[in-house]
């Protein structure tokens, strides 16, 4: 099974953590050293391993204690967040192109799975975007490698565009092309020569097929298996070709996992598939979060975590939509909220947080700017106890206290409570049912 050791390692790790209420200096020390350990093992690039180690280390330290989960489980979810990270996030899709056909150029040394994955690629096209592809015999030096194509593209069922191998390969991509634009293919998948390891002039002809082709995607196919031989191939090819992403194959028989955790992070460019068996059937899209949890081993757990973290914003929205309904919603809930998104960094619209506003069109071009968060916030600090949480007592003379303790014009804190004051009620409105509040609120 793949990555078993890391995986077997860093459970480890976390067993030794589990059942302590509190995890101490040494023991966040300790811990941190058998991840590093265990990665190094894993044959994850040594830079990587350092930013990654760092990474985990100071938001452990800093951790929110999120209700529900003791710190070994705090640990585990930040591990887990960062080796996502680390793998890029989130899924990367293909290129697509404008015009047809969307050109697809795969790259890679001799044996790492190229003509398998362009197989695997056609059919995957063909079932799952119902796409009309053309396979581009283009390695003209592998002995029986335009046979071994011809055979995989009968397989699934794809035609393939084929001159031999006395012509160069450049040529042959652009009869190729030719005859994709004739056939309204809507996809073209080049299959290029590898070598043994890079040399000149391999890189030379791949970027005469570049140029000539001017392809939507470079593919780069590299070999699991091969550890941190894969990434530096893969470095070497994205320094002459840059390329748009990366199939890592054989992860099937990948026990390490170094170059699935080193990739991205080497060469900023993103894993796209992932080959997993010799079946024409076994190539899937590279899902950053779904390889984590499969590295930790701790499906469980990790699903456990994400269910208290859902709970707790649950508790909370259902509180929050209470206090709407019954038109309580105060000047801490505000505060709260602000401080909530201000937190989330990206997400700029405070209305957009409120339960059942999130897609209203109306609230597209609603966003708040740093600096006015920070003014409102400075005048909801000036206000007393009282004024927060019962806004009716703000009379002429307190808002003249706000203004002057918040060093913000009085103009400004008036106008501030009036859109505080319109957003609760539309907000009240709109969470029973009624709409009207909410056009007379967008055009104030
Ligand atoms: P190329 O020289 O880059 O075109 O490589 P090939 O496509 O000929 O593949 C070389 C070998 O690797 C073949 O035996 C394939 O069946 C095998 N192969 C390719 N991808 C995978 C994979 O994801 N898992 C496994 N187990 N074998 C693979």
């Amino acid at each position: 099974m793949a990555f078993e050791g890391l995986t077997e390692r860093l459970q480890k790790t976390f067993r030794n953590l589990r059942g302590k209420g509190k995890v101490s200096e040494s023991d966040l020390r300790s811990t941190m050293r058998e991840i590093r350990l265990a990665l190094l093992e894993a044959d994850v690039n040594f830079t990587v391993v350092r930013n990654f180690v760092k990474k985990v280390q100071t938001r452990a330290k800093g951790a929110d204690v999120l209700e529900g989960l003791n710190p070994a489980q705090q640990i585990v979810k930040i591990v887990d967040d960062e080796l996502t990270k680390t793998m890029g996030k989130e899924a990367t899709p293909l290129n697509k192109s404008e015009k047809i056909p969307t050109v697809i150029m795969m790259a890679g040394l001799q044996g790492a799975g190229k003509t398998t994955t362009a197989g695997k690629l056609a059919l995957k096209l063909k079932n799952e975007n119902k796409a009309r592809p053309l396979l581009i015999a283009a390695d003209v030096y592998r002995p029986a490698a335009v046979d071994q194509l011809v055979q995989v593209g009968q397989q699934v069922n794809v035609p393939v565009f084929q001159q031999g191998v006395d012509v160069d390969p450049v040529d042959i991509v652009k009869a190729g092309l030719d005859q994709a634009k004739k056939d309204k293919n809507d996809y073209v998948i080049i299959d290029t020569a590898g070598r043994l390891q890079i040399d000149q002039k391999l890189m030379d002809e791949l970027k005469r097929i570049k140029a000539l082709a001017n392809p939507d995607e470079i593919l780069l196919v590299v070999d699991a298996m091969t550890g941190q031989n894969a990434v530096s191939t893969a470095q070497g090819f994205n320094d002459d070709l840059d390329v748009s992403g990366v199939v890592l194959t054989k992860l099937d028989g990948d026990t390490r996992g170094g170059a699935a955790l080193s990739i991205r992070a080497v060469t900023k460019k993103p894993i796209k598939f992932v080959g997993q068996g010799e079946k024409m059937t076994d190539l899937d899209v590279f899902h950053p979060d779904r390889m984590a949890s499969r590295i930790l081993g701790m499906g469980d757990l990790l699903t456990l975590i994400e269910k208290t973290q859902k709970n707790y914003d649950k508790k909370q929205t259902q509180k929050l939509t209470e206090k709407i309904q019954k038109n309580t919603f105060d000047f801490n809930d505000f505060l709260a909220q602000i401080n909530k998104i201000q937190k989330m960094g990206p997400l700029k619209n405070l209305i957009k947080m409120i339960p059942g506003m999130a897609n209203n069109p109306a609230l597209k071009n609603a966003n708040m700017n740093p600096k006015d968060m920070a003014h409102l916030k400075a005048v909801i600090y000036s206000m007393t106890k009282e004024e927060r949480t019962n806004p009716d007592v703000l009379n002429p003379s307190r808002r003249k206290r706000i203004a002057k303790g918040s060093a913000r014009p009085i103009h400004e804190v008036n106008r501030m409570i009036k859109q505080f004051n319109m957003m609760k009620n539309m907000m009240n409105k709109v969470s029973n049912g009624n709409m009207s509040g909410m056009s007379n609120m967008m055009n104030q």
